[in-house]
């Protein structure tokens, strides 16, 4: 007796340019205009690094990981250059909500990065790739429609061809690897486009004349164990047949948080009214992925950049945002009373942290408020 078993589906999302996305739909003037999203070291007023530049800064030289001062040269002529500080904060409440979105449309979910995740939708499709395609297309229509954001969707049979749609395609794009296709598209990529080759392993590989995935694919197995390894040698054999069975499984997750900025400095308790959003989409968050947290603590960032927290544990898990607020209260009050016997200080930033996170059912959720 032999059970029908659908071939695999993998669908890769990953969000364009994501920081700077991010920050083109927070200000849309500055769409069409090169935006170099930077972490500033702190250390003379123009050092650092570039971590995000869009498409059009991009097209003009301005790549990730390039000194600020470079890419200030490279765009000095161009007034309408845009260079913003990193704010992963915000960056991570878009994450999350597009995160939501994606979990929703699978129940094999996996989160790779702040801008990257993975869906085996076998089941969901019954191995159809037309079906993954539509969902494809679905997934970007809503992301679009939602957080006005592009995204670059690949399916293939594993995550490792799903990933190489993507990459592929880049940006804007959506791309089907059917399992027949696999090997010729691989075939004519240099080795140092397979995913997870770096610029040492292409080198070495180089050295045996080995260019091609397809040479890499024909390789003598004996020999890439003897310059990469028992593990490694094999495993690049079968990355360059488009290999790879590694499930989609969701990471667990350790903590949720939330920091904004004060309208202004803070010497008392008294943005209570600021922190109702926060503790809403925390909620909502739990909601989402299913948990409730034990411990809900507060961060408070000083003037001069201090970082203060508190917590307190509770009995029984949570997913309420009445009861976060309201402990969250509790702790701010505390805090200021407590911190005012200290001396003097302002608080320029402050947040929320849940940790403590468990798996629950609808049914530990209190109230339907808890919903809305
Ligand atoms: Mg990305």
């Amino acid at each position: 007796l032999t059970t029908f078993e659908p071939p695999r589906v993998v669908i890769a999302v990953d969000l364009d340019y994501f920081y700077a996305q991010c920050e083109e739909v927070r200000d849309p003037s500055i769409k069409g205009k090169p935006v170099v999203v930077c972490v500033f070291s702190g250390r003379t007023e123009e050092s650092g690094a570039v971590s995000t530049a869009n498409y059009v800064a991009r097209s003009l030289g301005v790549n990730s990981g390039i000194p600020i001062t470079l890419a200030k040269r490279i765009l000095h002529e161009n007034s309408s250059a845009v260079f913003l500080p990193m704010d992963i904060e915000y960056y991570r409440i878009v994450s999350d909500r597009i995160m939501g979105i994606l979990r929703s449309k699978s129940e094999k979910f996996e989160q790779t990065s702040v801008d990257e995740a993975y869906l085996d939708v076998t089941s969901k499709t019954q191995g159809n790739y037309d079906a993954a395609e539509m969902l494809g297309k679905e997934i970007k229509q809503e992301i679009l429609s939602l957080e006005k954001m592009t995204c670059t969707v690949g399916i293939g049979k594993n995550k490792l061809m799903a990933k190489m749609a993507v990459d592929s395609k880049k940006p804007d794009g959506l791309n089907v690897i059917v399992p027949d296709q696999v090997q010729r598209f691989m075939n004519p990529l240099q080795v140092g486009k397979l995913f997870g080759i770096g610029p040492k392993t292409e080198e070495k590989l180089r050295t045996i004349g080995v260019n091609t995935v397809a040479e890499l694919a024909q390789a003598d197995p004996n020999t890439l164990t003897n310059i990469f390894g028992k593990h490694l040698g094999p495993t690049l054999k079968e990355m360059a047949s488009g290999e790879d069975n590694s499930p989609v499984v969701e990471r667990p997750i350790e903590q949720f948080s939330r920091i904004i900025t004060l309208k202004k400095n803070a010497e008392a308790f008294d943005f209570a009214e600021d922190l109702q959003p926060l503790s809403s989409d925390l909620s909502r968050k739990l909601v989402s992925s299913r948990l409730a947290c034990k411990s809900i603590g507060i961060i408070a960032i000083t003037n001069q950049l201090k970082i203060k927290t508190r917590s307190k544990t509770i009995t029984t898990p949570t997913q309420s945002r009445e009861e976060i607020l309201k402990i969250v209260e509790e702790l701010f009050s505390h805090f200021f009373e407590e911190e005012k016997l200290a001396g003097s200080f302002k608080i320029r930033r402050v947040g929320i942290r849940i940790t403590d996170l468990t798996p629950t059912t609808i049914q530990k959720v209190r109230t339907l408020e808890d919903y809305v």
